[in-house]
C-alpha cells in the first residue's frame, strides 16, 4: 500500500499535469481517497492547482470536514469529492474542472460522444448535471452536501459528468487512471469540436467504444502517459522538488542528468515554485 507521504505527493502531481496540461488553471482539484481508510479522502488546502505542494495536501472525512483544525482557506466546493466518494466505492480519486474544451458542450447542451480510440474512455453517454433542475437559481458553486449528493446522482457509473454552464467532474480508479480520463475526455471533445466543423461527426460503434476502453484501461497506457506527462511537466519546470531526493516528475534518465546539474540551477529550479 502506498505510503501517505505518497499519497500527498501524487495529489499535488496530478493537480499540476493537469494544470499543465490545460485541463485545469486557477480553479479546479484534485483529490484521492486514503488508501486505508475509506471514508477519508486528501485535497489541497484553496491554491491554483499548479502550485499545490504535498504539505497543502489535506485529509477530509467523507462530510468533506478537515479532519483537523486548520486555520487554511479550503475548496468551496470539496462536497463534489466527498459525495462521489460515498456514492462510488470503486472511485479512488477525482478532478473537477473547469477545461475549456468541455466548456461548448457544457453550455450548448450537445452531447459528448467518443469519437476516437482514445476518447472511448467517456464511454457510451456522457451524464449531463444542471443544478437549477433541483436547486433554482444559484451562484453554480456546489457548497452543500446535497448539491454534491445530486451530481454523484448524475454521475452514476459514468467515468464523468458534464456540469450545465460549469465544467466536469471526472473520476478514476487511481490517481494515474484518473489523469489519464481528465485529458483525454478534453482531447475526444476538441476533436468531436473540430469535426462538427467539417461537417460531420461520426462516433465510435458501441462495440469499439467497449473493446477501446478496456485497452485504454491497461497500466501499459496509464502507466506509459503518466510517466510522458511528468517528463512533461519537468520540463516546463513544474517538477516537484523531493526531500533531498531526484525531482518528482523526471523519469530516471533524467534525474540523473539534473543530480550532475550545477548548485545554482538547482537552486533557481527549486526557487521558481511553479
Ligand atoms: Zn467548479
Amino acid at each position: 500500500m502506498v505510503s501517505i507521504d505518497e499519497v500527498r505527493l501524487q495529489v499535488a502531481l496530478g493537480n499540476r499535469i493537469l494544470a499543465n496540461e490545460g485541463v485545469l488553471d486557477a480553479f479546479g482539484h484534485v483529490s484521492m481517497r486514503h488508501p486505508a481508510k475509506l471514508d477519508r479522502y486528501f485535497l489541497s488546502r484553496s491554491r491554483a492547482p499548479e502550485l499545490v505542494e504535498p504539505d497543502d495536501v489535506l485529509e477530509y472525512d467523507l462530510d468533506s470536514n478537515p479532519v483537523k483544525r486548520t486555520g487554511q482557506r479550503l475548496y468551496a466546493e470539496r462536497v463534489i469529492h466527498g459525495e462521489i466518494y460515498k456514492a462510488r466505492p470503486d472511485v479512488m480519486a477525482v478532478v473537477h474542472h473547469h477545461a475549456p474544451a468541455v466548456m461548448p458542450f457544457c453550455i450548448s447542451g450537445a452531447d459528448l460522444k467518443p469519437v476516437m480510440h482514445l476518447g472511448a474512455i467517456i464511454g457510451h453517454k456522457v451524464p449531463m448535471w444542471d443544478q437549477h433542475d433541483e436547486f433554482g437559481d444559484t451562484n453554480l458553486l456546489l457548497v452543500k452536501p446535497e448539491e454534491g449528493a445530486s451530481l454523484a446522482r448524475a454521475l452514476g457509473y459514468a467515468p464523468l459528468v458534464l456540469m450545465k454552464g460549469h465544467g466536469a467532474t471526472v473520476v478514476g480508479g487511481t490517481i494515474q487512471e484518473l489523469v489519464f480520463r481528465a485529458i483525454y475526455s478534453c482531447r475526444n471533445a476538441e476533436y468531436q469540436f473540430a469535426a462538427q466543423m467539417l461537417g460531420h461527426v461520426s462516433p465510435l460503434r458501441p462495440g469499439e467504444v467497449e473493446k477501446a476502453a478496456q485497452i485504454n484501461a491497461m497500466p501499459t497506457a496509464t502507466f506509459r502517459t503518466w510517466e510522458y506527462w511528468q517528463a512533461r511537466l519537468e520540463k516546463a519546470g513544474g517538477g516537484l522538488p523531493r526531500r533531498g531526493k531526484k525531482s518528482v516528475g523526471a523519469p530516471a534518465k533524467r534525474a540523473s542528468v539534473e543530480r550532475a546539474t550545477s548548485k545554482k540551477s538547482k537552486a533557481k529550479a527549486k526557487g521558481r515554485k511553479r
